[in-house]
């Protein structure tokens, strides 16, 4: 889950990491308040879910606030890449004298948090990545032992030869740790880590993704997520109890389990066909998480066709076969779908649908009916 900047940036105040003065703003006029507030020249940046703000125009200095509020008019509202400013955060402009970069993250290969600090920080960190990884340092961090002294000294050394300005980097990045682990993240980053003229250090952009898995032990950050920048069939979806996820295809995919329905999408592709999503009812399945599915389904107008493969376990074929009945008589599906119940009472379930004279597709095999669904996509 990703926040805001105006958000990370207030976490990195909690725990004491230098950052600017500044607040968020909603309408041009409270740019103009804020910034006179301030007090000196500002910096207005755009407040959407996607790097590289800067170089979309996103981020501007004003010398006034009057200045300020013009800028304020062209950035909210702009949109960048696909996505719409509906704030921005202004902050006091700071004489920065060099961009650095440091980023913690999960590093799946080792299983380690991976701390990563560069001299080359700024807005083409990406470049430098790709054309120049050595000038990224790493340090993995043991999770019993924590940062260690000697690991971040090592990362910095080379940039600060000044001793209060490495003080202050080895702090910060220990601090960046704690939040970390505090808040079970998935990255949290500062770029640029920028010295000033006056050789202060602060985190002049602040960015921090939460591992979603973990949400359930951080009531407070779940409250900050931006329903806004969220796919709403995916909250719809998660309040029912399924598990889904949009793609681009144009067979829509209802499964029973996590595995049967990566290895549905995995037939689909076999087959040469797109699944339009990943949906798992789970494993109790009560007619009406069938009904949601269905429903949030059809509301992605890809859709050509539709696929059920349930192989019932918990999951009752009958069950699922009454949902589908009571989502026909709701929902007006004007495409074939493809059903295959196998497992607990598909006798049962197979009967159901065969009695109600549904224009259904039946079939015996994951194959076929994975075969079906696709052909009938294309159509
Ligand atoms: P991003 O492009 O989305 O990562 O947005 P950033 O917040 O990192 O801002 C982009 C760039 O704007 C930074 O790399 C800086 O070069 C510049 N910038 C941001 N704030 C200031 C500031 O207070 N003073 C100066 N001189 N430049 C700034
Ligand atoms: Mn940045």
């Amino acid at each position: 889950m990703k926040i805001h900047e105006h958000q990370a940036k207030e976490i990195f105040e909690q725990y004491n990491i230098p950052t600017p003065q500044g607040k968020v703003a909603y309408t041009p006029d409270e740019v103009y308040q804020i910034a006179k507030e301030i007090g000196k020249k500002v910096v207005v940046k755009a407040q959407v879910h996607v790097g590289g703000r800067g170089k979309a125009g996103g981020v501007k200095l004003a010398d006034t606030a009057d200045q300020a509020k013009e800028i304020a008019k062209q950035i909210l509202g702009m949109d960048i890449k696909g996505l719409t400013v509906k704030k921005v955060l202004v902050v006091e402009a700071v004489d920065i004298k060099k961009e650095l970069y440091v980023g913690l993250i999960m590093d799946r290969g080792p299983k380690k948090v991976t701390i990563m600090v560069s001299e080359a920080g700024g807005v083409d960190i990406e470049e430098v990545a790709a054309k120049t990884p050595e000038k990224i340092l790493k340090a993995q961090v043991d999770p019993l032992l924590g940062v260690k002294g000697f690991q971040v000294r090592r990362l910095f050394e080379n940039i600060f030869k000044e001793k209060d300005q490495l003080k202050t980097a080895l702090s910060v990045t220990e601090k960046l740790y704690q939040i970390f682990m505090d808040k079970d993240c998935s990255l949290v980053e500062i770029n640029p880590f920028a010295v000033l003229g006056d050789g202060r250090l602060i985190a002049a952009d602040a960015k921090i993704t939460f591992d979603e898995n973990a949400l359930g032990r951080h009531p407070d950050i779940e409250k900050l997520m931006d329903m806004d920048s969220v796919d709403p069939n995916e909250v719809i979806a998660n309040k029912y109890g399924l598990s889904f996820v949009q793609l681009d295809g144009n067979v829509g995919c209802i499964v029973n389990g996590a595995g049967l329905a990566m290895a549905t999408m995995d037939g689909v592709k076999l087959y040469n066909g797109e699944p339009a999503n990943f949906l798992d009812v789970g494993g109790s399945s009560n007619p009406q998480k069938v009904v949601k599915a269905l429903e949030i389904i059809m509301s992605n107008k890809n859709i050509k066709s539709i696929l059920f493969n349930i192989f019932g376990g918990i999951t009752r074929c009958d069950d699922i076969a009454n949902g589908i009945l009571e989502a026909l008589n709701k929902i007006n599906i004007p495409i074939p779908i493809i059903v295959r119940l196998t497992g607990t009472n598909e006798a049962a379930g197979r009967e159901i649908l065969k009695k109600s004279g549904k224009d259904l597709i039946p079939a015996e095999t994951m194959n076929e009916a994975v075969k079906l669904a696709v052909e009938q996509a294309k159509s």
